[in-house]
């Protein structure tokens, strides 16, 4: 996948100051605070560079405050890297595309993955797809 590199300046412009915190700054919102929990079916897109990130079918209510969900729609287009900020050891997710923050993985997730995902609704647009 091609890159999406840009000055923190860029980024800065670009973004809403909630999606810049997240995605540029490693910033999470406060729970219960997204209004991305839309209960259609739909894509969820990094808001940062439009790459396609998860699908509604894997959604799940975690009941955490934030959009969870237990794979991303493809294997390659979410990245794991180790965070040990805040005194933990965490597993952080970011977008492959432009790298932004997305939020954590968890291995307290449903089946089959058995992952949550726990995702900054800031970080995702939704776009609602039709079903037949
Ligand atoms: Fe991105």
């Amino acid at each position: 996948m091609k890159k999406i590199i840009k000055s923190d300046q860029e980024w800065k412009t670009q973004l809403s100051e909630k999606a810049y915190n997240i995605l540029r700054k490693n910033g999470t919102e406060r729970a219960f605070t997204s209004d991305n929990f839309p209960k259609l079916s739909g894509v969820y897109s990094c808001v940062g560079c439009g790459a396609e990130l998860f699908n509604s079918n894997a959604k799940f209510d975690s009941g955490s405050g934030w959009p969870s969900f237990f794979q991303p729609i493809e294997a390659n287009v979410v990245e794991e890297s180790i965070d040990k900020s805040l005194m933990m050891t965490r597993t952080e997710a970011h977008c492959v595309r432009c790298e932004g923050h997305l939020g954590h993985i968890f291995p307290d997730g449903p089946a089959p993955t058995g992952l949550r995902y726990c995702i900054n609704g800031g970080a995702l647009s939704f776009k609602e797809v039709k079903e037949n």
